[in-house]
């Protein structure tokens, strides 16, 4: 039994979730656990929507839908304690787990201090975050830097220092910095960020960490 603390590397066992997972699938096998034993009434992850440049929010309450949202999108911009606040009373009423970026954990607390969102209803995982582009930059960034028609990319990541792209036929990285030296790259407030791994929420996982023969294949906890 683990404890408070304690660090480990994990993976999923579930088949559906491995064939959709970057690292691993712990992640998202934990908010099927939770929702399947009711801990969470609904889990709000983000999830592609018509391309890789549009994250789309999606709140769900069936696990068998939890496969579709595993993996990570670098080049969308949503802050995901402001839509409960919004749109979901504050999580007054119902127990939501979200997976969440260390800004969307200090957005949190910063609405829970003023009352505009209730904590109690809110278990967070956290994850490590390299930082985000905005969508209509990373079309330009790819297509200029690059020379890749942005439609034709299929996969996005920034790892060890480079922002990586796959496309049909190759793919190719290019180190952050020489991109931002350049005017692209991530976003200003990412540049600045020191909440890179979000510590505070209830568990932090991510891809950082992971060394040897389980690099990529699995989640630190
Ligand atoms: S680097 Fe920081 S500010 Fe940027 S998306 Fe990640 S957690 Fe948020």
């Amino acid at each position: 039994m683990a404890k408070k603390g304690d660090m480990l590397y994990a993976w999923t066992n579930d088949a559906e979730i491995k064939k959709k997972a970057e690292l691993g699938g712990a992640v998202t096998a934990i908010w099927k656990h939770a929702l399947d034993s009711k801990a969470v009434d609904a889990v709000l992850v983000i999830s592609k929507g018509t391309d890789l440049y549009d994250a789309k929010p999606v709140l769900i309450k069936d696990s068998k839908e939890l496969a579709n949202t595993a993996g990570s999108l670098h080049c969308g911009t949503l802050l995901l304690p402001k839509l409960i606040k919004k749109y979901m009373d504050g999580a007054a009423n119902m127990k939501i787990g979200v997976t969440v970026k260390g800004c969307d954990a200090m957005a949190f607390y910063e609405l829970a201090k003023r009352k505009q969102i209730n904590l109690d209803n809110i278990v967070m995982i956290g994850v490590n975050c390299g930082g985000s582009v905005s969508p209509v930059l990373a079309r330009k960034m790819i297509k200029e830097k690059y020379g890749v028609d942005p439609d034709k990319v299929h996969k996005e990541e920034i790892d060890k220092g480079q922002f990586i792209i796959e496309y049909e036929g190759g793919h190719k990285g290019i180190s952050v910095d020489e991109l931002e030296e350049h005017g692209f790259g991530r976003r200003s407030n990412c540049r600045r960020c020191k909440m890179k791994i979000p510590r505070q929420a209830d568990l932090a996982c991510g891809n950082w960490g992971v060394i040897g023969e389980k690099a990529g294949k699995a989640t630190f906890v």
